[in-house]
């Protein structure tokens, strides 16, 4: 009898660190996202049950991104890959194949209403649907769907812990709102290097202007550049921005031509390192906001 109760006692303190503990390194799901803000958002989901190597690092464009051999062997361990889509990770199918990838890739703009723009006589897609926090939400639950394919003993706790993320981001929608429906009718115009805040403007009611489109790939002609200058001129455009992933000196040069005055840096296409402004998903859109909102309210 004492026996067995020991014996009882030693399984429940064995299934308590278990399951305290998490899974270990080698059980963990091996994830690999293509950049930082995905990598971020697959990281809230998965918990201590991912670890997750993002291709594109803080501050890194993702648009001319070249991958490494290091990157091939990581993706090729890899059980599960996640995605942006819409066009922003050309990349993305030679590495898929040079690394000989087998697992399941997750697209996690599935489902985004896409947004599209001529740009010399071609249409074109664009990716930046994360600027928009109802399309964070999509991302998120394709995030949890890809988690819970590849790892379904997990189902149970991803599907306990996505719902608190998305309360977060719910919350974060609400307060950018809030902070950008006080902004007068006439003080949102702003210009950004590449167009990476389409979605955000049309979500939350700026119009954006931007030299060098879609992608970080083409760079402004001085046609372009002298058109957005006359712009600004006409439109009395308050504030140009800077983005934490492209060249500073054409927004630098378009300013001391106008006038129009350098509202800070918006992160767009990738997030700060860990002691920066803008770590997390949600900490870019706090610090984006604010310096939006200063910039265009005085
Ligand atoms: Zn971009």
């Amino acid at each position: 009898m004492k026996h067995r109760i020991i014996a009882s006692i030693g399984l429940a303190l064995l299934m308590l660190l278990g399951f305290a503990g998490g899974a270990s390194a080698a059980d963990k799901v091996k994830a690999v996202a293509s950049f930082s803000i995905l990598g971020d958002m697959v990281k809230q989901v998965g918990g201590d049950r991912v670890d997750v190597i993002t291709l594109v690092g803080p501050n890194g464009d993702a648009h001319v991104y070249e991958p490494t051999p290091a990157d091939a062997k990581n993706l090729a361990a890899a059980q599960i890959l996640f995605t942006n889509g819409l066009g922003f990770e050309g990349w993305m199918d030679r590495l898929e194949k040079s690394s000989g990838f087998k697992g399941t890739v997750v697209v996690a703009s599935t489902g985004v209403k896409p947004r599209t723009m001529v740009e010399d006589a071609k249409t074109i897609t664009d990716p930046h649907a994360w600027q928009s926090l109802a399309n964070g939400r999509l991302y998120v639950t394709n995030i949890r769907d890809g988690l819970i394919a590849v790892d379904p003993e997990g189902k149970s706790f991803y599907e306990a812990n996505t719902p608190k993320y998305l309360d977060e981001i719910v919350k974060e929608e609400s307060d950018v709102k809030a902070a950008l429906a006080a902004l007068p009718q006439d003080r949102r115009k702003i210009i950004t290097s590449h167009g990476a805040f389409g979605y955000f403007g049309a979500a939350y009611g700026l119009e954006i202007i931007a030299p060098e489109g879609v992608s970080t790939e083409s760079e402004a002609s001085a046609r372009d550049v002298a058109k957005i200058i006359r712009q600004i001129k006409a439109e009395h455009i308050l504030a140009v921005f800077m983005e934490n992933i492209t060249d500073h000196r054409l927004l630098d040069q378009i300013a001391s031509e106008t006038g129009a005055k350098i509202g800070g840096e918006l992160y767009t296409d990738a997030l700060s390192p860990a002691d920066g402004p803008a770590p997390s998903y949600l900490d870019m859109f706090r610090h984006n906001v604010g310096a939006l909102t200063a910039a265009l309210s005085s």
